[in-house]
């Protein structure tokens, strides 16, 4: 038996047989300063839809740390360090950044760009994919969980 989408670390697996939400190249700073990435893959889905095996061993931290009382906690592996996902304390979704929690990039194509900034100096995306300043326009959050 497969699942569609896994990933984790050796302690703590996750995995969803439904497709994600939403699917960007994000280039906000909160991003970048958590995983020193100019630009982070960033994988929605449903917060029902992603599974997780061993929510105990998870270590939670507020995924910006400049706002300690967000709703998104960066959830690592309290054994081996390993990021596992972003977790919505409001149980609308759960996050995968595919290449830095063990899924698979190619399966999980990004769609659009996310937050682009033009003032922060960074050259515009030219791959042809829409870029948008914040999430695209047409993005409904799921209702909590
Ligand atoms: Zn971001
Ligand atoms: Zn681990």
């Amino acid at each position: 038996m497969s699942n569609k989408y896994a990933g984790g670390c050796d302690h703590i697996h996750t995995h969803s047989n439904n497709e994600p939400i939403d699917i960007h190249t994000c280039h906000c700073s909160v991003c970048k300063g958590v995983t020193g990435q100019d630009t982070t893959h960033v994988v929605f889905f449903n917060h029902g839809d992603l599974k997780v095996d061993n929510l105990d061993g998870l270590k939670r931290q507020p995924f910006n740390a400049k706002n300690q009382d967000g709703p998104l906690e960066l959830c690592t592996c309290s054994d081996c360090g390993t990021p596992i996902m972003l977790d919505d304390k409001e149980g609308r979704i759960r996050v995968i950044v595919p290449n830095l929690m063990g899924y698979d990039s190619e399966s999980l194509p990004a769609t659009y760009h996310a937050f682009y900034d033009e003032s922060a100096g960074a050259p515009a995306p030219d791959d042809g994919r829409p870029v948008y300043e914040g999430l695209r326009p047409d993005f409904v959050w799921p209702e909590p969980a």
